[in-house]
């Protein structure tokens, strides 16, 4: 692995470097960008990266605490993961996936999945990343009743502050009320429940009130649509984009049994939740006691060094789908050009050979207690309204002492957390009133006590600020 510590930045090319911001601000449209700041201050360009750390053009070194964007899992400059990219290209970087054509990386990847996921879960279709995953998984679910003659049976429930992804469907799943502007969403046929979160340091009701509440909520909207209508549900373990929002205990297999009971398909959404973030492969069977329909998974599958994204579905439905398909169009109209591409799929494999090796998940399982306990140690600062979080997966919500929640003023304050951060070489995702952190999995306990060092000092910095 690279030693970031001993990389010595050229700044010979600086120049460069502010010529590429200067085309970055000219030609670039970001993902998820502020249009109105976008192309003011200059885009931070991240250039080298070496274990949990990443450094900018000029040479400046920050630790990554958001781990790309939930994806590095173990750590950045793997030579065996550039190596596994590397020899695939070389042998066949690409063929075509469709039809009764696959390759070896696909085929042993399906495989080794198969042999991780939980329940009857043994067919893999690949996609692309989350995104193409998920409305993959809607179009499975959809294509599973309709084969089987019940084509009406095609609505979705989902969750406000769910996070599904980035294309118009997957947007229309998600329940972001901020992302909502000027764009248009499906609603025919998607429906949001309430969000699921629990905090027992903030609520002011208990756990066992808040899992009836949306068990009740559930139950009445299934009934007001029909269940004859209903193909799925889908849901994040943990709702991570839209906060780390964990729902009360006994809520997912509750909601499994709702789903058993009206004959709705339950999608486990794990693109942030699996791979080891919470410990294990898939969080779904061992944290939660599911045995979902299907699984996505996305993100740390190649830990971040491959965009590569799969639905893993059940036997039931697989098997369903084959038996059913129509004998005049027996084709399965679903998949992209890169599909399960093969040096993703290469990377993956020795992505999972890594973590078994050197049981990451153990890892994860020792450290990530640590964690949430030293960043929960954040909440006795008054502008912290409270900390939470689930091992490697954590968010610290501010607030000005006045209102929770985000307000323009506890926004401003989060940016500011974040800008201190940065100047003091840690990065964090800010969203709203929240600093949302997921580290590399890799992660130390000394590492893990200076992003708390550095997140701590930028909380007072900003507290000053506010006097
Ligand atoms: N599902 C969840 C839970 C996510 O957090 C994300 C992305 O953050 C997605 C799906 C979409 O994944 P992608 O950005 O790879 O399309």
């Amino acid at each position: 692995m690279v030693n970031l510590a001993e990389t010595v930045v050229d700044h010979s090319n600086r120049r460069d470097h502010q010529s590429l911001i200067a085309a970055d601000a000219r030609h670039v449209l970001h993902p998820w960008a502020d249009l109105s700041a976008l192309g003011q201050a200059g885009s931070l360009v991240i250039s080298e990266a070496g274990g949990v750390r990443v450094k900018d053009a000029d040479g400046r070194s920050y630790l990554d605490a958001i781990g790309g964007m939930w994806c590095m899992t173990l750590g950045y400059g793997r030579e065996e993961l550039a190596e596994a990219m590397a020899e695939q290209a070389r042998q066949m970087a690409y063929y075509t996936p469709f039809g009764d054509i696959t390759s070896e990386p696909a085929t042993r990847l399906a495989e080794m999945l198969a042999e991780l996921a939980p329940g009857d879960i043994n067919r893999v279709h690949f996609t692309t990343g989350g995104s193409t995953a998920v409305e993959s998984a809607i179009r499975t679910a959809h294509y599973f009743f309709a084969a089987q003659g019940r084509p009406e049976k095609f609505h979705v429930l989902s969750r406000i502050n769910a996070y599904h992804g980035g294309t118009y469907l997957t947007q229309s799943l998600s329940g972001k009320a901020a992302d909502r502007t000027h764009f248009h969403y499906e609603a025919d046929f998607v429906h949001h429940l309430s969000s699921p979160g629990y905090d027992p340091d903030i609520s002011e009701i208990s756990a066992e009130e808040r899992l009836r509440q949306l068990l009740d909520e559930m139950e009445a909207e299934i009934a007001r649509i029909g269940a004859e209508n209903i193909a799925c549900f889908i849901a994040e373990p943990i709702l991570a984009s839209g906060g780390v929002l964990t729902p009360p205990e006994g809520y997912q297999k509750a909601t499994l049994d709702l789903c058993r009971k009206h004959d709705i398909l339950y999608i486990s959404d794990e693109v942030v939740t699996g791979f080891g973030r919470l410990g294990h492969f898939f969080a779904s069977e061992v944290r939660f006691g599911l045995a979902p329909d299907m699984i996505i998974t996305a993100k740390g599958l190649t830990s971040g060094y491959q965009p590569l994204g799969a639905v893993l579905i059940s036997d039931r439905i697989s098997d369903a789908i084959s038996a059913a398909a129509p004998k005049d169009k027996p084709v399965f109209s679903n998949g992209f050009t890169y599909s399960g591409h093969p040096v993703a799929c290469a990377t993956a494999i020795a992505n999972i050979e890594i973590m078994q090796r050197e049981d990451i998940c153990g890892h994860v399982r020792e450290v990530g207690p640590y964690f949430i306990d030293r960043l929960r140690a954040l909440t006795d600062k008054s502008i912290v309204y409270t900390v939470r979080g689930d091992h490697l997966m954590a968010c610290v919500e501010c607030w000005t002492g006045e209102e929770a929640g985000p307000t323009a003023r506890n926004m401003a304050l989060a940016q500011r957390v974040d800008q201190y951060c940065q100047e003091a070489g840690l990065l964090v995702r800010p969203y709203e009133n929240l600093c949302i952190l997921s580290p590399p999995l890799v992660i130390t306990r000394e590492d893990i006590d200076r992003i708390v060092a550095i997140l701590g000092a930028a909380l007072d910095r900003a507290t000053q600020d506010l006097r």
